[in-house]
C-alpha cells in the first residue's frame, strides 16, 4: 500500500464539511445569518430558507464530486444507517435535472421499517422520518465508490416517538441547560448563556491482519473468537504498550486521519494500547452531540480504511479471550461561554463554590442512578470486558482524587480543623475551600472517574454508540442540578447566606449519597463486598442483570419528569437492547455449534486417523508408537462433541416466561455451555499438528503484522 503524502493540516482540515464558513461563502446575506441563529439556538430549520440551503448544499457537493446524498441516522442499535438517493430527477420529457429541495433537509422518509423500533411503530402504525439536526453540519464521505453528501439527521416516528439515539441526547442536553441555569442564576449570575455538555471519547480498537480474519467465521460473524488457546507470550511484558507503532500500522492511521481531518473531525492522539496487536485513538473534546456523530464516523473511517490496508479493524470489546479487551473511556463535562467548564475548580472561591455544587449533583447523580449507567452501557459484548481484572467492575463509584474526597468527606462531617492546619481548604461557614487541580491524581480501576476538569467514564464499550452514556449522564445531572437548586432556594429564602446554603445543601448531598465515592482498588474482592454489603451499590454482572433497571418506576419518572424519554419510548428502549442481546448470544452459541461440528471435530478425526494410520504401519515393522496423543485427541474430542450436543438441546428452548426471563437463560445457561465447548476445544488446539487445525490461531492473529 502506498504511502499519502502526509498534507498540512491547515491544507485539508475540515475541507468535506458544510460548515459556517462554507456557507457564508455560498449563501445570501440573510439566509446565512437566518441559519447560524438557528444553529445557534439548536433550533429547527426555517422551512422558508430551506430551499435555498439545500440548493448551497447541493451545488458545494456536486463540485465536491458527490452524485447522492444520504440521510444519516443513529438507530437504537450502536449502528450508523444511511438512506442514499441520487440528486437526479427525471422529467416528464425523458431529460433529468439534479434536484435537491428544502424538503428532504426538513424531512426525509426512509424505508426505515427493518430497522429496530421497539413496538413504537406497530403501537403508532407510523413510518419513521428523518430530518436534518442543524446542530451537526452536513458532509462528504469518500470512499472509493465515489463521495456522498451525508445529512446527519433525527429519526422520529410520525407521532413524534424518537426512534433513535440523536433525539434522546438532545432532549437530555436540553434538560441539563435549564436546571443548570437554574442553578447559576441562584449562585448570583445574571448572564448565563446555553450550558452544553462536551465529550472526548478515546476509542480503542484491535487490527488483524485481512488474509487470518477471513478464515475466522467467529470474527467475521460474531466480532470475537469463540475459540482459540492463548498463546504462549500474551501481553505479560507490557511490550507493546507505547512501543514503536508497526509501520504498516502507521501508514493506515496516517490515512484514517487524514480522512478525519477532512471531516473536520479533531484526532488528536494515537497510541499502542496494552494489548498485542490493540491501539487507540483519541479526538480532543467537542460538544457532545457533534462528538457522538464524529465518534460514529470515526468507527466506519477505521473499518474502511482498514480493509483498504489489508486489515480488519474489530471494535468487539473481547475479540480474544486472555487478552486486554477494548473500552471506550467517555470524557464528559459541561459549561457555557459565560461562566466555562462547570467541572473545573477554577482559581477563585467563587468558581469553587460553583464547582463544588455541579460536582456534588454528579455525585448525588451517580447514587442514584448508578443502575442505569450500568444499564446504558449493557450488551453482550461488553460483558466481557467488566470486572474481569482490566476494566472496572460492574459496580458503580465516583472517583474523586484524594484532595478532592477529603474535602467531600470534610463537608459531610462538619469538621474543619484538620483542613485548617494543612492550610489547604477552609470549611468555616463563610469561607469554600480553594481547591488545587491535580490532574495527576488518576484511578484506573473506577468506573467513574473525576480527572481534574471532567469525569471520565470508563467502563463504556468500546463498539457502543457515546449517545446512551451521554444521555445518562446529562439527564441524571439534570434531575440533581434541578433538586439542588429547589433545595438552594429554600435555604436562600429561609435567610441563609450563599455559602451556607451551600455548604447545608452539600452536607445533605454527602450523607445520603456519600456512599458512592470510592478511592480504593475497584478491582479487589474486598470493594465488590463492601459495596454490595455495606455500601448498599448494586452489582449488576451482566446485560440481564442490568437492562430490567430501565423498567423501574424510578428511571421512567426520571427520564418522565427531564422530559429526554417518554414512557413509550423508555420500554422500546428496553425491547430493543434486550432483543439485541438475546439475539447475539444466540449467534454466537449457533456459530459454536458450526464451528465445533464443521471444523474443529473433523480437524480431530483427520488427524487422528493419520495418527492410527501411523501406528498401524508402524506396527507392521514391530515399532510400537506412544499412544498417549491419541487417546487425549479422542477423549478432547468426544468432550466437544458432548458440550455441543448439551448446548444444541440447549437453544432448542423457546417457551419463556418473558423477556427478562430470556435474557436471564443467555447469560446463565448458554453462555456456561458456550465456554464449556470452548475448554475441550481449545485443550485440542493444543494437541494436534499444526498442520491440522483450521483456525488461524491467537499467535499468528496477534503477532503478525
Ligand atoms: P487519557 O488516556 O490520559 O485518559 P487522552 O488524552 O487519551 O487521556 O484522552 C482524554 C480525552 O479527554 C480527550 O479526548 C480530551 O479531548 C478529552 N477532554 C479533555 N478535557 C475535556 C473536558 N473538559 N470535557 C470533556 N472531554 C475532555
Ligand atoms: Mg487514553
Amino acid at each position: 500500500m502506498p504511502v499519502e503524502p502526509v498534507e498540512r493540516l491547515e491544507n485539508i482540515w475540515a475541507e468535506n464539511v458544510f460548515d459556517l464558513s462554507a456557507m457564508q461563502a455560498s449563501l445570501p446575506k440573510a439566509v446565512f445569518k437566518s441559519i447560524k441563529k438557528t444553529i445557534m439556538a439548536g433550533e429547527k430549520l426555517d422551512p422558508s430558507i430551506a430551499d435555498t440551503v439545500a440548493t448551497a448544499m447541493r451545488d458545494w457537493a456536486i463540485a465536491k464530486g458527490a452524485l447522492y446524498y444520504a440521510h444519516v441516522f443513529y438507530p437504537m442499535t450502536n449502528l450508523t444507517a444511511e438512506k442514499h438517493d441520487g440528486f437526479i430527477s427525471p422529467q416528464g420529457d425523458g431529460s433529468v435535472i439534479s434536484e435537491f429541495a428544502g424538503k428532504v433537509l426538513v424531512q426525509g422518509e426512509p424505508d426505515g421499517s427493518s430497522f429496530p423500533n421497539g413496538g413504537i411503530r406497530d403501537t403508532f402504525e407510523a413510518r419513521g422520518y428523518t430530518a436534518w439536526d442543524v446542530t451537526s453540519p452536513a458532509y462528504i464521505m469518500e470512499t472509493d465508490n465515489g463521495s456522498t453528501l451525508c445529512i446527519p439527521t433525527v429519526f422520529v416516528s410520525w407521532t413524534g416517538e424518537a426512534l433513535d439515539k440523536k433525539v434522546p441526547l438532545l432532549r437530555s442536553i436540553a434538560a441539563m441547560d435549564k436546571a443548570a441555569t437554574k442553578v447559576l442564576k441562584l449562585l448570583g449570575y445574571d448572564d448565563v448563556a446555553h450550558v452544553n455538555s462536551s465529550c472526548g471519547a478515546e476509542q480503542e480498537y484491535f487490527l488483524i491482519d485481512a488474509n487470518f480474519a477471513s478464515q475466522r467465521p467467529d470474527l467475521l460473524l460474531a466480532g470475537r473468537t469463540l475459540f482459540g488457546k492463548a498463546p504462549a507470550k500474551g501481553q505479560q511484558f507490557d511490550d507493546h504498550y507505547f512501543g514503536a507503532i508497526p509501520e504498516r500500522v502507521q501508514v493506515f492511521m496516517q490515512d484514517v486521519e487524514n480522512t478525519l481531518y477532512k471531516l473536520g473531525i479533531p484526532a488528536k492522539t494515537r497510541h499502542n494500547e496494552v494489548a498485542p496487536g490493540q491501539f487507540e485513538i483519541a479526538p480532543y473534546f467537542e460538544a457532545a452531540n457533534v462528538a457522538s456523530d464524529h465518534q460514529q464516523m470515526i468507527m466506519t473511517v477505521l473499518k474502511h480504511k482498514a480493509k483498504k490496508h489489508g486489515f480488519v479493524c474489530l471494535l468487539h470489546e473481547k475479540p480474544f479471550a486472555g487478552i486486554n479487551g477494548s473500552g471506550k473511556h467517555v470524557n464528559w463535562s459541561v459549561g457555557n461561554s459565560t461562566q466555562g467548564n462547570l467541572l473545573d475548580p477554577g482559581d477563585s472561591p467563587h468558581e469553587n463554590a460553583q464547582f463544588l455544587v455541579f460536582c456534588g449533583a454528579v455525585i448525588r447523580g451517580v447514587h442514584k442512578y448508578g443502575p442505569l449507567m450500568r444499564a446504558a452501557i449493557a450488551t453482550a459484548s461488553n460483558d466481557h470486558r467488566l470486572g474481569a481484572n482490566e476494566a472496572p467492575p460492574a459496580i458503580m463509584s465516583v472517583y474523586l482524587g484524594t484532595q478532592l474526597e477529603e474535602v467531600f468527606e470534610q463537608i459531610k462531617t462538619g469538621t474543619v480543623t484538620e483542613s485548617k492546619q494543612k492550610g489547604v481548604m477552609d470549611l468555616g461557614v463563610d469561607v469554600l475551600p480553594t481547591l488545587t487541580k491535580d490532574a495527576g491524581d488518576r484511578n484506573r480501576t473506577s468506573p467513574f472517574a473525576f480527572t481534574g476538569n471532567r469525569f471520565e467514564f470508563r467502563a463504556v464499550g468500546s463498539s457502543q454508540s457515546v449517545s446512551g452514556p451521554l444521555i445518562v449522564l446529562n439527564t441524571m445531572l439534570a434531575d440533581s442540578l434541578d433538586w439542588m437548586s429547589n433545595r438552594l432556594d429554600g435555604e436562600l429564602s429561609g435567610g441563609a447566606d450563599l455559602n451556607t446554603a451551600i455548604l447545608t445543601v452539600l452536607k445533605e448531598v454527602m450523607q445520603e449519597h456519600g456512599a458512592v465515592v470510592f478511592g480504593g482498588n475497584g478491582y479487589s474482592e474486598e470493594w465488590h463486598k463492601m459495596a454490595v454489603e455495606e455500601r448498599g451499590l448494586a452489582n449488576l454482572p451482566t446485560t440481564a442483570d442490568a437492562l430490567p433497571v430501565l423498567k423501574e418506576e424510578y428511571i421512567e419518572d426520571l427520564f418522565q419528569k427531564t422530559g429526554v424519554l417518554t414512557s413509550v419510548e423508555l420500554e422500546s428502549r428496553f425491547e430493543v437492547y434486550a432483543e439485541q442481546y438475546i439475539l447475539s448470544i444466540e449467534v454466537e452459541a449457533k456459530l459454536v455449534i458450526d464451528m465445533a461440528k464443521t471444523q474443529i471435530y473433523p480437524a480431530a478425526i483427520d488427524y487422528l486417523s493419520q495418527l492410527s494410520e501411523t501406528i498401524a504401519s508402524l506396527s507392521n515393522l514391530g515399532v510400537t508408537l506412544n499412544q498417549g496423543s491419541a487417546e487425549t485427541v479422542v477423549n478432547l474430542a468426544n468432550a466437544v462433541m458432548e458440550a455441543t450436543g448439551k448446548l444444541s438441546t440447549a437453544l432448542e428452548k423457546h417457551d419463556f416466561a418473558d423477556t427478562e426471563a430470556h435474557m436471564m437463560y443467555c447469560a446463565t445457561t448458554l453462555r456456561p455451555l458456550m465456554d464449556e465447548v470452548r475448554e475441550s476445544a481449545d485443550a485440542l488446539e493444543g494437541e494436534i499438528a499444526d498442520s491440522f487445525w483450521p483456525l488461524p490461531t491467537y499467535q499468528e492473529m496477534l503477532f503478525i503484522k
